[in-house]
Formats: C-alpha cells, structure tokens, sequence
C-alpha cells in the first residue's frame, strides 16, 4: 500500500452507508464513495445519487469494527451550528474482505497522524487515540503486566539467565557488522541490556522503546555507562504508539514467551518491524519455531491426577466435597505444565512450526495452527505433547540459535507440557496424528487446543482410521510452574515443646538460608 502521507487523496468504494444520527436516511442501492483528504483532513462519504456529503474530521474520527465488512465511524460534531454536544457517525458495509482491510488500514495511517490528543465528547466517554495495543489487550492484564517487568527483580531474573543473555550478547558481538554504524532499536529494552551491547558492537544510535516504568532504571543504567549513553537514546512508552526521528536498520528484542508466543510480544515485535524497520533492515533474533513431540510421564500424570483426590472427601469437616471433584480435576488438567524434563520421556521425533518475524503479519499470530504428525519409537502410553522452542539470529557473519530444547542448557523458560487427562496408547511404528490450535486472548496469552490421535493399525491405516483420539483445553496464562526444588526437611519438634518455647538452632538457620536460596533460584 502506498503511503498515504504521500497522497493528497485516497478513494474507497463501499457497499453501503447507514447514517446513525438520522437512521431513516439510510442508504443505499446507489453508489458511495468514501474519500481520504489531506488538504482539509477529512474523511467525506459520498452518494453518487446525493449532494449531500457526510464529513468526517480526521482528528477526532474514530473506526470501530462490527463485523468483517461492517465499521461504525463516530466523530465528534462538526456543525457549530447545530448541536455541538452531539457526536455523529455512519455504519459503513464493504463487498469484500480486500476493501474492508484496505480501508481500515487506510484510516489508521490517514488518522496516525491526525488524531494528537482525545478532546472530550460531551455526550459520551469515547476515548481517543487508543492505540492498536490497547485495542486489544483488556487494561487489567497490561497494568499487571507493566506492572512485572517495571521491577528489577524480574529483570534481573532474565539477566541471570545466562544461557539467554549470553547468547544475545554472541550474536551481537560476532556481527559486530550488522550493528557497526547503524540504527538500532530494542523493542522492549527492560533493563536496556540489549540497546548497551549494541553500542558497544558500535551502532551509530539506539532507540530503546520500553513502556514499563523500566525505562527510568534503564535510563540511570544506561547513564552509569557513558561512553554508551551519548548514542542510546531511551524512549518510554508502547511500541505501538511512539513515534522515532528516524527509521532502523537492526530491530533487536527479547519478546518470547513459554511456548514462544505467550505475553503476545511477537505482535508487538512484528508491528515494531512495520513501523520502524527500513525496508532491508534486518532483525536480531529472525525467525522463530515451535518444536513439539509426545511425551509418557507416568509419574507426573498421576501426580495431575492426585492433586484433584482432595475433592473426593465426603466428609471433610462434615461437607461434601465430590460435587467439585470433576471440575478441580478439568481445571488441574487444564494447566500447561512448566518444568525441565528429561528428553528420554520424548516417544516420537518432534516436529517444528516456523514463524518467520521477518514476514509474519501482526494477525497470523491471533490464530495459529499447527497439524500434527508423528511416528511412535515405542510401544507406550503418550500422556501429552511437549513444546520447546528455539530462535535464530541469522548475522550476516555468524547464524546462531538460541534453544529451550530438553536436555539443553536450562534456561528460565524451561519447557511446557500440555497433558492430556486421557492418555492415549500406541505401538513402536505406530502413526500420531492431531493438531494444536492455539487462539489469542486479551489478556496477552493463547487458549491451547490440543488433540492427538493413534492412527489405526495395520490395514485401516490407510483409510485415514483412529484409534483412539484425545482431546484438551488449556489457558496457556495459567501455567503450573513444576520446577524441582532442593527437599528441605521439616524440623522435627520435641513433643512436649510448647510453639513459643521452641528455640531457633543453628540448622534451623542454616534450612531457613537454604529455603531462601531455593526460593531465590526460581
Ligand atoms: N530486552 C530486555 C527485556 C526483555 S523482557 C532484555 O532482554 O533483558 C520484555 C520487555 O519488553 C519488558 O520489559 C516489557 O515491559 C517490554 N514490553 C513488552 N511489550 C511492550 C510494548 N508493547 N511496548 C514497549 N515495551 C514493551
């Protein structure tokens, strides 16, 4: 699409216009025309069976999707004349899902630019130049999300993850080409660790966009380096709305999430990409995959399934708990699990799902699925899918991968299992199929879809038979952290001590340090 900065003037076709604040003037069999204007920054929606106009002031416009051809366009009134206190709109149908896009895309760079600020409409709260990342993403989880990274501790925990921070900082250092000279931005800088190995493989500038309050560590950091600090320059705010001087040759960002794409950054990572990035401009990591494959794990379904047994009691306090049974163990069953595992519970080779940053539309990520296949190496129960991932950083020197894989390095995103509550049981030789769907919600996560299925054995197999089929839903925001902790052995109290008379001992002291560092590490 042309840039409509450069455009005096755009035009649209639409199906139809229904003006709202006088409904019985809907139209229409004819023609109409919606034209974006520059010389008077003006939407104007036109019959071609009408010389009456309907005009919209770009400033204060705003475009609220209803359904895949159908927007509500409400702006504020233009007639000082007339009712000033009223806000005024059209509902607007498109022939095709091209025009439709088109034109929403259109009227989010004519507005870009127009809409500065929200002035009030009397009549009603509809607020102004919410940005694309705010559209979709409920208030409540942002806030707690900001909320997380804007604490050192968290940041720290990432710092602390050598394997991760490590190999960033290789795959800066043996580039050292693609950064020397160049415009960098870090989308999502934290701490700023990332825009500070950048100015010392020598980029020419920096920006580095980060919205949490972050921005104002990153900026004392990154002011504690000054040799860095005259060519980083750090802005606060959401990708999504801030403005750059310049446009970037390097994007460089750390937006995975469990299971790659949880935290819904990758959007933001891919808007920052269209945004900011020149057109041969590379980014630092590259492409992104999913790598799944079953898993048996006897010990940690029963251990699933355990959890739930505390809601069989009929008598527990003298209140019945089973009504509750079924649903505990839906819901335990309903949480992906995170922990490091050992690869040898892995009963088929995995698989992988590419997502290419450089090419990936900010949309694709809202819906991603995935079809599965996998061939049996033993005869087993398969209990669920496991998921790692791993991302390159293809330099124009060195092309590095950076792994979550089983058996890897650990690092702090660990692995996900998805486990299903009815395993399924399959031969050596035996065909896995199935599918993973995973659907973006607003509070920056995915719902998981998992089936998989034992294709029939031996002569059906050929007819596309199953088995055995296995299916389950997970919220991939509500992850059960499984991570192996040191025992820490309960101290044993002398039966006559009263509570109050029990002393602190030395190993008391040294189970508290030992809990505490524990607790630290995770
Ligand atoms: N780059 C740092 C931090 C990575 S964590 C490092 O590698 O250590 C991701 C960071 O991106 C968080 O600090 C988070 O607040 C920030 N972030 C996430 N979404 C963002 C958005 N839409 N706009 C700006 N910053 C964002």
């Amino acid at each position: 699409m042309e840039a409509p900065s450069s455009l005096k003037q755009q035009e649209f076709s639409l199906a139809s216009v229904t003006h709202l604040t006088s409904p019985s003037v809907s139209s229409s069999s004819s023609s109409v025309v919606a034209t974006f204007s520059s010389s008077d920054n003006h939407l104007r929606i036109q019959e071609s069976d009408s010389d009456d106009a309907f005009t919209f002031d770009l400033s204060s416009a705003q475009l609220f999707k209803l359904a895949p051809l159908q927007f509500i366009c409400v702006s504020e009134s233009l007639d000082s004349a007339k009712e000033k206190s009223f806000s005024r709109g059209v509902m607007m149908k498109f022939r095709d899902d091209k025009e439709s896009k088109d034109f929403s895309d259109s009227f989010e760079e004519w507005t870009k630019d127009a809409v500065k600020q929200g002035s009030p409409l009397p009549n009603g709260t509809v607020s102004v130049n919410k940005g694309k990342f705010d559209n979709k993403i409920e208030a409540a989880s942002a806030k707690m999300y900001f909320h997380y990274y804007g604490q050192l501790l968290h940041q720290q925990n990432m710092l602390q993850d050598y394997v991760r921070t490590g190999t960033y900082h290789a795959a800066v250092m043996e580039n050292r080409s693609d950064f020397s000279g160049r415009v960098v931005v870090d989308v999502g800088a934290g701490s700023g660790i990332l825009s500070m190995f950048a100015a010392l493989a020598d980029a020419k500038h920096v920006y580095a966009v980060e919205a949490s309050d972050m921005a104002e560590y990153a900026r004392k950091l990154i002011a504690g380096n000054p040799l860095l600090a005259e060519r980083i320059t750090v802005i606060k705010g959401k990708v999504e709305d801030i403005e750059l001087p310049e446009k970037a040759d390097v994007l460089i960002s750390e937006p995975m999430g469990t299971l790659l794409v949880n935290e819904r950054m990758l959007e933001t990572y891919v808007i920052a990409r269209d945004r900011f990035l020149s057109p041969n401009g590379k980014m630092f990591p590259t492409i992104g995959r999913i790598h799944m494959a079953p898993f048996s794990d006897e010990f940690l379904f029963v251990e699933m399934a355990n959890k739930a047994l505390f809601w069989q009691q009929q008598n527990y306090y003298g209140v019945d708990l089973t009504p509750l049974y079924g649903s505990a163990h839906q819901g335990y069953f309903s949480q992906p699990v995170v922990d490091a595992f050992d690869p040898r519970l892995l009963v088929a080779p995995s698989m992988s799902h590419v997502i290419d940053f450089s090419q990936m539309k900010e949309e694709q990520f809202y819906k991603i699925d995935i079809p599965l296949k996998f061939t049996a190496s033993v005869c087993t129960r398969v209990h669920g899918l496991a998921c790692w991932f791993d991302v390159l950083f293809d330099g124009s020197t060195v092309k590095r991968w950076f792994t979550t894989a089983p058996g890897a390095p650990t690092t702090h995103w660990y692995q996900i299992r998805c486990v299903l509550s009815q395993p399924i049981h399959v031969m050596a030789g035996q065909e896995i199929t199935g599918r993973l769907h995973l659907v973006a919600h607003s509070a920056q996560s995915y719902t998981i879809n998992l089936t998989l299925s034992a294709k029939m054995w031996g002569p059906g197999a050929n007819q596309g038979g199953i088995l055995q089929t296995s299916s389950c839903k997970f919220d991939l925001k509500e992850p059960y952290y499984r991570m192996s902790q040191p025992q820490v052995y309960p101290v044993v109290q002398e039966p006559l001590a009263q509570s109050q008379d029990i002393q602190i001992q030395s190993d008391d002291l040294e189970v508290e340090l030992l809990q505490q560092n524990a607790n630290a590490q995770l």
